[in-house]
Formats: C-alpha cells, sequence, structure tokens
C-alpha cells in the first residue's frame, strides 16, 4: 500500500481520526477529505523550530526553508526583500588538499548571496563563511575557505537552487526577455550576466551525427554571418561557426567521421567541403535546413 499504511482499512482510520464526523471502515461509504493551506505563515528562527514529530510518515514532505548545509539565525522580512542571515552548519571541514579534518577556524567573511524567492519577494541569504587552518603543518594549503557544494559554487553570488531556475529561462526565453521575466518573478538578473550562464553551461554529450545539413546564418543581417550545422535525423543544431567558408566547415566535419549525407543549398558556398580534404560524404542540394525554424 502507498501512503505509509499497510491496509485499505488502516489508511481508513487515519481518515477518521482527522475528520470531526465518523465514517464507515468498509467500503461502504467514500469519506470527504481535504486540505488545509497556511495563509499566512509566520517564519521562525531555527532556534525555534520543533523536530518532525516521529508519527509522521516519511512521505509527509518537510524541508528546510534553505540549504541543508545552513543554519537560519535571523530573518528580516523587508518590505521588497527577505532577508535571511545564515551560517553553515559543519563545526569541521576536511581540507582539499590534503583531507585533513580541522576545526580551527582562521576568521570569517561576509558573502551575500541571492536565493530562490518568497511570495513574490526577492531572497537574499547573508552567509558568514569561514575560513579554516589546514591542521597538516606539512600541508600546502595552510588557511582554506569551506565549500558547500550543495548550497553555491564558489565566488558565486546565486544559490545553485536560484542559478538553476534563471539558467532555464534563458534556455527558454533569452538573454533581455529573460532578464525582464526574472524580475517579474522576483529573481532579478541582467541580460549579460544570462547569457554568460548559457555559455559557462556543461554541453550535454552529442550522439555521433550521420546526416547534417548545413546552411549561413546571419548574426548581424548583411555584415556578419556565420554557419549553422544541424542534425537532420535529431532535428537540432549541433554546433554554429564564427564564419561562412568551405575550410571551417570541412574542419568540422572531420571530427564526425561517421557523417554520411551532408545536405546544402545550391549556391555553392559550401560546394568546397569536399575538396577542402573532408571526408567524402553524400552531398544534398536542398532549399532551407528543416531545423533552422528552431534556432533563435
Ligand atoms: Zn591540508
Amino acid at each position: 500500500m502507498k501512503n505509509g499504511v499497510s491496509s485499505r482499512a488502516e489508511m481508513r482510520a487515519r481518515i477518521a481520526s482527522f475528520g470531526r464526523d465518523p465514517i464507515a471502515l468498509d467500503n461502504r461509504q467514500d469519506p470527504v477529505i481535504g486540505c488545509s493551506n497556511s495563509g499566512a505563515a509566520v517564519l521562525l528562527a531555527e532556534g525555534l523550530w520543533r523536530p518532525v514529530p516521529v508519527s509522521w510518515s516519511p512521505n509527509i514532505v518537510s524541508r528546510s526553508l534553505i540549504s541543508p548545509e545552513l543554519s537560519i539565525v535571523q530573518i528580516s522580512p523587508q518590505t521588497d526583500r527577505l532577508l535571511l542571515v545564515a551560517r553553515p552548519k559543519s563545526a569541521v571541514w576536511l581540507c582539499p588538499c590534503c583531507g585533513c579534518q580541522t576545526d580551527r577556524v582562521h576568521s570569517h567573511y561576509l558573502r551575500r548571496l541571492a536565493d530562490l524567492p518568497w511570495q513574490g519577494r526577492v531572497v537574499e541569504i547573508q552567509l558568514y563563511a569561514r575560513r579554516f587552518r589546514c591542521a597538516n603543518s606539512q600541508c600546502r594549503c595552510q588557511i582554506f575557505i569551506e565549500r558547500l557544494p550543495a548550497t553555491v559554487r564558489p565566488k558565486a553570488r546565486r544559490t545553485t537552487h536560484l542559478g538553476g531556475s534563471q539558467q532555464a529561462i534563458v534556455f527558454a526565453v533569452g538573454g533581455q526577455p529573460g532578464s525582464r521575466l526574472s524580475r517579474k518573478l522576483a529573481m532579478p538578473v541582467s541580460g549579460d550576466t544570462l547569457l554568460r550562464m548559457v555559455h559557462s553551461a556543461p554541453l550535454p554529450d552529442l550522439i555521433a551525427p550521420t546526416v547534417v545539413g548545413i546552411d549561413d546564418w546571419a548574426c548581424h543581417r548583411g555584415q556578419r554571418y556565420g554557419t549553422i550545422i544541424c542534425d537532420l535525423e535529431r532535428n537540432c543544431v549541433l554546433d554554429l561557426l564564427p564564419d561562412r567558408n568551405a575550410d571551417s566547415v570541412a574542419r568540422w566535419l572531420k571530427r564526425w567521421p561517421g557523417i554520411k549525407v551532408v545536405a546544402r543549398d545550391r549556391a555553392g558556398l559550401y560546394a568546397d567541403v569536399a575538396r577542402c580534404g573532408a571526408p567524402n560524404p553524400v552531398q544534398v542540394h536542398g532549399g532551407p535546413l528543416a531545423p533552422t525554424q528552431q534556432f533563435r
């Protein structure tokens, strides 16, 4: 049985325990159930939290307001934002160089991290991070900064959760539209920063293409053109080359010797691909590439 009970009768008994009116424990009558929403939630500092009741089933969702690596010291709701003062939970840390455990704090420093919004408000975490002294006198890292991999990347100014949301936005709608949307969602970020997120995002693993299409595309119409290469079987863009000459395309094709068919337009711009030392796939002349309408 799901829902943490062993039988249907037990589940009905539990439902009955929450209601004011008795219900039959057999299947003759379906109970009326509902849920409650907290309309005016009150945020408590972590020292005032109550532990999760032991009788709660593990499928009841309960989670910390922020990363499990951090403790909230103070919560300051403000007009337009929510300020969380936090500190790392762990009392000891492992040296990244020698792996030696240490609890010798060298110093503290303040990090300001943007986090996911709460109730339409910008959330800022003021994190009192620490520098540690390595306990191994022979170690070359005498002083090191603690890392919080589940919370934030080194030197980043936004939590990994916020960065993931903003990255999803920029991939969906682009830089400047993504900036406007993020501001509406209380996750303000500039368009340039969103574009840097795109450039730093890991590339997905490419499946070796066998049928590709080549065409030119305008970075600035009438001024600057590049080359777009698409996988015509999977209907996706494989690469953008900064220019539109046959040498660049030939170099690209050499990286994928399994390509069997190259579709290109009749203009002859890429007609020299085969003469530039590239493999000799079947060349198909055709119109515009099918996936180009998906490329923005
Ligand atoms: Zn060390």
